[in-house]
């Protein structure tokens, strides 16, 4: 579409949906209450048959099957098992991207549900329990629902939807790629380039009914890094005889401390540095060559990780030379990128999702120090992520267990919500409605 077009075209409809065929709310909201059984259906089916990052056969399979008979074009296989479909509606208009993820996580069940996992899989060359403990099975079952309605509703729809299922949201197994990062290099936004797109995730935080949002940055990028701390090995009793890792990787840790605390803005944006291993040493009279530190950086800001990668290498390199031991920071593999949350597109459909969940339901959260790989789609196209709780009414939200816990478990109350925040903005945006 043209630019004029693009800038008419709102207008238009918004002139003309009184009198042609636009989705009404009560057609949508019929249409949402006929899939909602099923959306909890499929919900639990997949909770039942949990799969891995890249592993997600069966689940692709029902969602490529499910997209088929709605008569979408589908196409499978796409980063491994990922699934795109594309919805034509039977008007012009713009078109916009629909994702959710797939992927289990390597965590046993412990909730006692009729429909437990009980699966298992290989995992870094173990057998591990597999669970939908973020998650995924409701963002799948809610999308695969949303497709159903609006493919009934495709003849009064206008524009295009294309709607993502997504593998390996929690990365990839080791020496793997995938990943919303492999789905953008394989082409999926070839065929139909979304001019906005949107994906929700489930949120423990939160209770049901509620939805959470925030613009601009809202979760963090992540790095993980890696750093060698070289000094030369010597016996423990003389070590003046050598130069000592240890020391000097102790030291690092400790001036690292101040990155975040004593050199970083930290009232624009905050930024965490956390060391998740240290390695180094053999036996207690042995002081080793090198000590190997790895851990994680969150941030919130490109600028601001720049500042503080430049910063951590000056820390660790300059404390191991004060030491006469060197040092080197390498980052990655497989960064994120913190998730940008559009903010006209978020101030643009805040009014559908507030018709979903009522006046003063809309919660604005803090920032997420977790990552999600929506984030790269986000960097291509004006998006917007947001939170559905799931924290049934009367619990404090605090007291439960969250994503990734075996404990986890999701109020499926929320999911007609989830089904009904995804279809308003879908369509609100299609048909131009500002309401
Ligand atoms: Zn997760
Ligand atoms: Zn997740």
């Amino acid at each position: 579409m043209n630019r004029i077009a693009a800038l008419v075209w709102p207008v238009l409809l918004l002139a003309t949906s009184q009198v042609t065929a636009a989705v009404s709310d009560g057609a949508l909201e019929e249409a949402a209450r006929a899939a909602d059984a099923q959306v909890i259906e499929w919900r639990r089916d997949i909770h039942q048959h949990p799969e891995l990052g890249n592993r997600e056969f069966r689940t692709a399979q029902k969602v490529a099957e499910h997209l088929r008979s709605l008569g979408l074009e589908v196409k499978t296989g796409v980063a491994h098992t990922g699934v795109v479909g594309i919805l034509r509606g039977g008007r012009p208009g713009p078109a916009i991207a629909l994702r959710a993820d797939m992927d289990a996580l390597p965590v046993t069940e412990q909730v006692d549900l009729p429909f437990k996992s009980v699966a298992t899989a290989e995992y870094r060359g173990e057998t591990v329990g597999v669970m939908h403990a973020c998650g995924h099975d409701a963002h799948t079952a809610i999308l695969m629902g949303a497709a159903q309605v609006l493919a009934g509703l495709r003849k009064d729809l206008p524009g295009t939807v294309l709607f993502v299922f997504q593998p390996a949201e929690e990365g990839p197994p080791d020496g793997e790629r995938g990943g919303a990062v492999l789905m953008l290099e394989q082409g999926i936004f070839e065929a139909v380039k979304p001019e906005a797109m949107f994906g929700l995730h489930v949120s423990a935080s939160l209770a049901t009914g509620t939805i959470g949002v925030r613009t601009g940055p809202m979760m963090a990028a992540s790095d993980s890094y890696r750093i060698v701390i070289r000094g030369r090995q010597s016996h423990g009793a003389r070590p003046w005889a050598g130069v000592d890792p240890i020391v000097v990787a102790a030291q690092v840790v400790m001036g690292m401390q101040t990155i975040v605390s004593r050199q970083t803005d930290i009232t624009r944006y905050p930024a965490v540095l956390s060391v998740g291993a240290i390695k180094g040493g053999i036996r207690s009279n042995i002081i080793p060559d090198e000590v190997e530190l790895v851990g994680t950086l969150r941030t919130f800001d490109p600028a601001v990780r720049q500042q503080i990668i430049e910063r951590m290498t000056r820390t660790a390199v300059d404390i191991a030379h004060s030491a006469g031991a060197t040092a080197t920071v390498e980052i990655g593999p497989q960064p994120i990128p913190v998730l940008v949350n559009d903010e006209a597109l978020a101030a643009r459909v805040r009014p559908s999702l507030e018709r979903v969940a009522g006046a003063g339901r809309i919660v604005q959260i803090p920032y997420l120090t977790s990552t999600e790989d929506f984030a790269f789609y986000a960097q291509r196209v004006p998006s917007l992520f947001f939170n559905v709780g799931v924290t049934p009414a009367g619990v404090d939200p605090a007291q439960v267990a969250g994503v990734h816990s075996p404990l986890f478990k999701l109020d499926e109350a929320a999911l007609p919500i989830g089904l009904r925040a995804m279809l308003a903005v879908a369509v609100d945006y299609l048909q131009g409605t500002r309401r």
